[in-house]
């Protein structure tokens, strides 16, 4: 019989008072029996409409079936045929708006809690299976990665388990992309991205840090050197700023900046070599999932208030529901329908307050979504000593400007034939963030999936 209750097993999390003060885990994970019972709320359906609202086809129904009779194992086994990130996409994929939004439980009550379950399944792996994957046996063949965010994981994983003789290219010292740099420790232990770095290691695959594809080395040189396909999945780290006054004073960050300070560099240890303002009053620019990152960092750091500055209302912002009440619950101020329209410096050009204009809401734009327009006469002071502006990023240039024939789009995404990868470049695959602009972990993870195929194809009938 299935359990017909209308809501989802709770999440244990730290409690809100104590988690805004570490960068612990919030979320603690289900016991087993919290598992099966949850997983026993599906009802396996025929037509598996979960099944389409996810990105990489993970067959749904038949992991939480294994889930329900107590085969941990088996459900992994099941997952990781479609996906080579379980343990990170459990944790940080938007399950609201994909496989939980088509789930019929949710019809009439709470959906399945589809990613608790795979984050579960994920974790009880990595805890109980300590031996590596087998390397297979080499091809022969050589094919370079840039970047080791999720598509350039993805798409090493898999050439590699085809007996591809792949190496990694990153700019960082650590790899990682975004999972390592952007998402903050409390919502995505690093030592899980770690595991998974060490498994494709495992597989062979050579990882080569400090390596700045257009400046170490250039596209055209790795082929010259041998490597017979490069994929490129560079992500898009470039920041955007509102073009405002006051922008290059001290204390004002780019959200990538101020969070690559405190998640990759540690930036909130005392003996940190990479230090971050430790600021009394910050105010976050910006509405979406990186914007709650940077705030509840900014928090962990001791700020004793914590601004989110959003010009539309909470029905528009763009950050998950999730990370929207979780920064309420630890403190996060919203200011909705406030505009930044100049910062302010004290003598010594430190950051000393903004100024902000109030917003109303006006007909709908392109986007769909109701246009913000300035309220007249009702700008005011915020008292800040630390801005973070985190209103969007873009890709790189660096490879465009050092790839001849490399064609992309005017605002910088690599163009590509989407279902390939295939880039306007003989033998170069793009995918993931350097495409698309700033997306997701389970749509970059894809993309390198479906180039990693076709590099496949493309080296066997050249
Ligand atoms: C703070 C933050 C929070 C996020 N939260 C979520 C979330 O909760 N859920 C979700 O699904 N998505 C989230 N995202 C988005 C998600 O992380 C990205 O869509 C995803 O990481 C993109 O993967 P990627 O492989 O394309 O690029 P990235 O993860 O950006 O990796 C690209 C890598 O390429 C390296 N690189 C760049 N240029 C070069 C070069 N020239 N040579 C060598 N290496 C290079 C970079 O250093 C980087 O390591 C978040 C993003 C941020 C910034
Ligand atoms: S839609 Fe929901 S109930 Fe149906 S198979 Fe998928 S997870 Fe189970």
């Amino acid at each position: 019989m299935p359990n017909m209750s209308l809501t989802k097993n709770p999440m244990p999390h730290q409690p809100a008072d104590v988690r805004n003060k570490n960068f612990k885990e919030v979320a603690l994970g289900y016991t087993p029996e919290a598992a099966i019972d949850e997983a026993k709320r599906c009802l396996n359906c025929k037509h598996k409409p979960c099944v389409s609202g996810c990105p990489v086809g993970i067959d749904i129904p038949a992991f939480i079936c294994k889930v329900a009779e107590g085969d941990f194992l088996g459900a992994y086994e099941i997952i990781a045929k479609s996906s080579s990130l379980p343990a990170v996409c459990g944790r940080v994929c938007p399950q609201e708006t994909q496989c939980e939004q088509k789930c019929v439980r949710g019809i009439k009550g709470e959906p399945v809690a589809i990613g608790r379950l795979e984050r579960f399944v994920a974790d009880y792996y990595n805890e109980n299976v300590k031996e590596a994957p087998k390397k297979v046996e080499s091809n022969g063949h050589k094919v370079a990665v840039v970047g080791s965010g999720p598509s350039g994981l993805a798409c090493a994983g898999d050439l590699a388990k085809k007996g591809y003789d792949v190496t990694v290219f990153e700019a960082l010292h650590l790899a990682g992309g975004v999972l390592v740099y952007g998402i903050p420790e409390f919502r995505l232990p690093k030592q899980i991205v770690q595991k998974e770095i060490d498994t494709l290691k495992a597989l062979g695959v050579k990882v080569e840090t400090n390596a700045v594809i257009g400046k170490s080395v250039s596209i055209d040189e790795l082929l010259d050197d041998g490597f017979e396909s490069v994929f490129i999945g560079s992500g898009a780290g470039l920041p955007r700023f509102m073009g405002i006054p006051g922008e290059n004073f001290k204390g004002v960050y780019s959200a990538n900046e101020f969070l690559t300070r405190v998640n990759l560099m540690k930036a909130y240890k005392d003996d940190a070599t990479t230090p971050v303002l430790k600021a009394k009053n910050v105010a976050v620019v910006g509405g979406g999932n990186v914007a709650m990152d940077a705030a509840r960092c900014a928090l962990r750091l001791g700020a004793e208030n914590v601004y989110i500055v959003y010009r539309r209302s909470e029905a528009e912002l763009p950050a998950r529901l999730e990370e929207i009440e979780h920064a309420k619950e630890e403190g996060i101020i919203f200011k909705l329908l406030t505009n930044p329209t100049e910062i302010l410096a004290d003598e010594n050009r430190f950051v000393s307050g903004m100024k902000c204009i109030e917003m109303e809401l006006g007909e709908p734009d392109a986007s769909g979504r109701r246009r913000p327009v300035e309220k007249p006469d009702s700008e005011f002071i915020m008292d800040v000593d630390c801005v973070i502006m985190s209103i969007g990023t873009s890709p790189n240039p660096l490879i465009k400007s050092t790839t001849e024939g490399l064609d992309t789009q005017s605002w910088g995404g690599i163009i590509v034939d989407e279902a390939t990868g295939k880039t306007s470049r003989e033998g170069v695959y793009a995918g993931g963030d350097a495409v698309t602009g700033a997306a997701t972990v389970i749509l970059a993870m894809g993309a390198g999936k479906t180039a990693a195929e076709a590099i496949d194809e493309y080296i066997k009938t050249k």
